[in-house]
């Protein structure tokens, strides 16, 4: 990987949470950069007084920052450059591609109208660029408010998209659009032209709903005399119906997924497929690998779709290929917070907590899992799930549970092995089906039906804890009222 003079961004606005298609833009950049040693930024646009919520601008941060993607200078805020607009509104002025527009919002509103109801575009009608300087002037002079407008040139605007090519647009189907408002404030499109060109931004790759930004940006550059960077335009995220993935439909943000157990690692690898191919068969990558894989020419053009159950498979590959280390780092804490233990029970028995994830992890889809399905490990304070003992707890299965404890205490060690032998040889010598020892033990030590291999979880319950258990599941069976 060499260095290069490669700079890309990602620019959110604090409208919503990270949303997933932003974060997956933050990664094609982030990969991108990191493949072409070039430089990720990240810009906040947060101009938009009446649609930001500032309060959103952290969590943002901190979904990006889980998903380990950091800016490699210090984020840029679009609030805190607001006299840098202003200048280059002087200089667009200056340089004739600008003019100022004088008309009241209710006149355009009528001009749109009438468009409307004459089935035209609505397009800005050019009215002020026909004044007079003098009448300019005297305009100004009075005090009459001004938007400032970019003229558009004639001709088109042809540019190659890194993802799908030639795009074109015709310069006649562009209005003339107002860079700042009357009060001054540079608009949308024009504050993401400079901060681009400040920050020396040389790739602007992002979802393709800006495509009809990039026409109006491009044209700005030319005015201001800026080179064009090269853009990208990558596909949406779509739902499995198809439509676009939209917080109003109930998606979730990434901040969500990570709360629901999906590993940062998972959702990294899981999105940096929806739009791009790595032109193998294989799915299950780490960071490191995407950065290394990654090419921008493989960005692709048709949407992508958002199936939840696939990145869950991408988190369960994931979760095996952490260390029990690892993840028992993650999971302590979750159990902490989940109320089944406490960090002083945890911290005095750390390679206990490791041998539980290790068990475990085989089953687990999602970090939560651990918590969820793992609470007998850590507290006998769990109850038995109903339908199973209607299943397996009777007479004859506390009977049997009631021999097998006997049969454990008598063991020289308690081992895989071991608790499986003495289990085998009750069943034979009672002439019963193993199963009908297996599952009633399981349902006593752990409440549930399913879990990891039954001997192996004896043994890291440990021979006390699971003859304690035994007992109890026969006291509670024989003991319990009879329906
Ligand atoms: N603030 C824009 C957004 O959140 C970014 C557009 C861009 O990347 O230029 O969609």
């Amino acid at each position: 990987m060499s260095s290069s003079n490669i700079r890309v961004r990602i620019a959110p606005s604090p409208t919503g949470y990270l949303h997933v298609g932003t974060a997956r833009t933050a990664i094609f950049n982030y990969l991108f950069a990191r493949h072409e040693g070039g430089k990720f930024l990240i810009r906040i646009e947060d101009t938009d007084v009446e649609r930001n919520d500032n309060s959103l601008i952290e969590p943002i941060l901190s979904a990006l920052k889980w998903l380990g993607i950091e800016s490699d200078e210090p984020v840029v805020y679009q609030s805190a450059r607001l006299s840098l607009y202003k200048e280059q509104v002087k200089i667009l002025l200056e340089n004739g591609h600008g003019y100022r527009c004088f008309c009241a919002p209710s006149d355009l509103e009528a001009e749109r109208e009438k468009a409307r109801a004459e089935k035209r575009p609505p397009r800005y009608s050019r009215k002020c660029l026909g004044l007079s300087q003098a009448d300019v002037d005297q305009r100004v002079k009075a005090g009459q408010p001004f938007a400032v407008r970019l003229r558009i040139p004639e001709g088109e605007i042809v540019f190659n998209d890194m993802v799908s090519g030639e795009i074109r647009i015709k310069n006649e189907d562009i209005e003339d659009l107002v860079v700042a408002r009357s009060d001054g404030s540079a608009t949308y499109n024009f504050a993401v032209v400079i901060d681009d060109h400040d920050m020396g931004i040389t790739h602007v790759i992002r979802g393709n709903d800006h495509i009809s930004n990039t026409f109006k940006q491009i044209h700005l550059y030319q005015a201001l005399g800026f080179p064009v960077p090269r853009f990208g335009h990558v596909p949406l995220i779509l739902r499995p119906d198809k439509k676009k993935v939209s917080k109003r439909l109930g998606d979730k943000d990434v901040a969500q997924y990570q709360h629901d157990g999906i590993l940062p690692e998972a959702m990294f690898n899981f999105l940096s497929l929806l739009g791009w191919s790595t032109k193998t068969e294989q799915e299950i990558f780490t960071r490191r690998q995407l950065i290394e894989i990654f090419d921008a020419a493989h960005l692709n053009p048709s949407n992508a779709v958002f199936d939840e159950e696939k990145l869950i498979s991408f988190n369960k590959a994931h979760i095996q290929m952490m260390s029990d280390h690892d993840l028992a780092v993650l999971v302590a804490p979750m159990l902490v917070e989940a109320g089944v233990t406490t960090k002083y029970w945890l911290e005095t028995r750390w390679d206990y907590l490791r041998q539980v994830v290790g068990l475990l992890k085989e089953r687990t889809r999602r970090v939560t899992d651990f918590v969820t399905l793992g609470g007998y490990f850590f507290s006998q304070d769990f109850t038995y799930d109903p339908e199973a003992m209607a299943k397996h707890f009777d007479a004859e299965s506390a009977e049997l549970l009631s021999a097998l404890a006997d049969r454990f205490a008598a063991l020289s060690e308690f081992t895989h092995q071991s608790a499986e032998q003495a289990l085998e040889g009750l069943a034979a010598e009672r002439q019963v089906k193993k199963a009908r020892i297996i599952h009633p033990v399981r349902l006593a030590v752990s409440g549930m039906t399913v879990g990891p291999g039954l001997y192996d979880t004896l043994v890291v319950l440990t021979r006390p804890i699971v003859l304690d258990r035994l007992k109890k599941a026969v006291e509670y069976i024989r003991t319990r009222p009879q329906i």
